[in-house]
């Protein structure tokens, strides 16, 4: 005999008090299936961009010491601004893995050790690749 939509929802209600680890479980996996949807995945990628700026801007902000630009260059627009390992990756054993954000992320939690400074990304990457940034040789 088939339920009414009143008995139906009655039967589900008695079911869901009587399993409450099943119909944990099935909220469960609707959460996920709602976390993959493409507004819920945009919306996570906002939130990460927005605590990577902030992050970003703590750091720059405590090794600028008041004068926001490169150690090298003196460049001063924030977004070409870096962190550097003034004595290289090694002084702490980071990998080549643990840059840009995670590298942010990493001197915030160990509460911003000595070492780091602030280079653009040019002097950055010329100091990687020459030892020390094309500049210097030049002046
Ligand atoms: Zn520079
Ligand atoms: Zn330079």
């Amino acid at each position: 005999m088939p339920y009414t939509k009143k008995e139906e929802a009655e039967r589900q209600r008695i079911y869901r008090k009587a399993n409450p680890k099943a119909t944990a479980e099935t909220q469960h996996r609707n959460y996920l299936k709602r976390s993959s949807r493409p507004s819920v995945v945009a919306r996570q990628k906002e939130l990460d961009k927005k605590r990577y700026h902030e992050r970003k801007l703590r750091v720059i902000t405590y090794y600028s010491k008041g004068d926001i630009k490169c150690n090298c260059c003196d460049e001063s627009l924030y977004s070409f601004l870096t962190i550097d390992h003034i004595n290289g990756r090694k002084e702490f054993g980071h990998s080549r893995t643990i840059s840009g954000g995670r590298l942010y992320e990493w001197i915030v939690k160990n509460d911003f050790p000595d070492g780091f400074q602030i280079l653009c990304y040019n002097c950055n990457c010329g100091k990687r690749d020459y030892g020390e940034c094309p500049h210097q040789a030049t002046r």
